[in-house]
């Protein structure tokens, strides 16, 4: 069968053209074809991972004390913040991915600066990409939503009104490790409602409040987690593709 497919390849590109640095010839038609993702509009791309689709909180713990997750169950398959009950995270753990999150801020405003919808999105449990209800409303700027918190604020503000849903997409590329040394840095890329807030910037460590950053070697697959900040921020149609 091999040689008959190998015919068939070749007829889709050339084999007398210069030679990549991949092995593969320019225009190569024996280069393997890529897998079909159906992107239908404004539905989960087919090979994403559904982490959370508005049905349950399965997959969800809570960090704090290691219980089932204690956030709630709300309309528009959302859930919410439980202030005080703690951070909840994945117990599936990923590297490098496309992530996809939807959140709202509390329609009535309440507070202001860091106290106004304040969540966060922590790749691999401990990077935090900020969520603040920023309408109308200033903080430092290395802390404003979609924000690289404590490290670099986003490149525009294009948060939406209070009580109606803003969508993050983000490219996250993992650190690499050897043992304890830091081979490649995390980078990100982040679009808050379409809107570029990052483009592949690299990140200098694990978020940290108030101190500079600094890696420190862990695993190469950490969780997601969402920060319970007090504020009654929802989130939904989270899902993810491993990269
Ligand atoms: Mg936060």
């Amino acid at each position: 069968m091999e040689p008959i497919r190998q015919l068939e390849n070749e007829h889709l590109g050339y084999s007398d053209t210069p030679v990549l640095s991949s092995g593969y010839h320019v225009h190569d038609g024996t280069r393997p074809q890529m897998p079909v993702v159906k992107a239908e509009p404004n539905q989960v791309p087919s090979d994403a991972v559904i982490l959370f689709d508005g049905s349950s909180l399965e997959g969800w713990t809570n960090c704090r004390d290691g219980e089932a997750c204690g956030w709630k169950l709300v309309e528009d398959e959302a859930m919410e913040v439980v202030p005080g009950v703690g951070d909840i995270q994945t117990t599936a753990e990923f590297g490098s991915m496309q992530l996809h999150v939807e959140f709202m801020s509390p329609a009535v405003v309440k507070g202001m600066g860091q106290g106004r919808g304040n969540s966060g999105v922590f790749l691999m449990g401990q990077y935090e990409i900020q969520v603040l209800d920023n309408w109308e409303n200033p903080t430092y700027a290395d802390g404003t939503v979609g924000g690289i918190y404590g490290q670099t604020p986003p490149l525009v503000n294009s948060i939406r009104k209070p009580g109606e849903w803003n969508v993050y997409d983000i490219l996250w590329k993992a650190p690499v490790f050897d043992a304890e040394d830091l081979v490649s840095p995390a980078v990100v890329t982040v679009l808050l409602n379409g809107v570029v807030q990052h483009h592949a910037v690299t990140l200098k460590g694990p978020t940290e409040h108030r101190v500079l950053p600094g890696y420190k070697a862990h695993a190469d697959k950490g969780p997601l987690k969402l920060q319970d900040h007090g504020d009654l921020v929802r989130f939904k149609n989270i899902w993810v593709r491993e990269l």
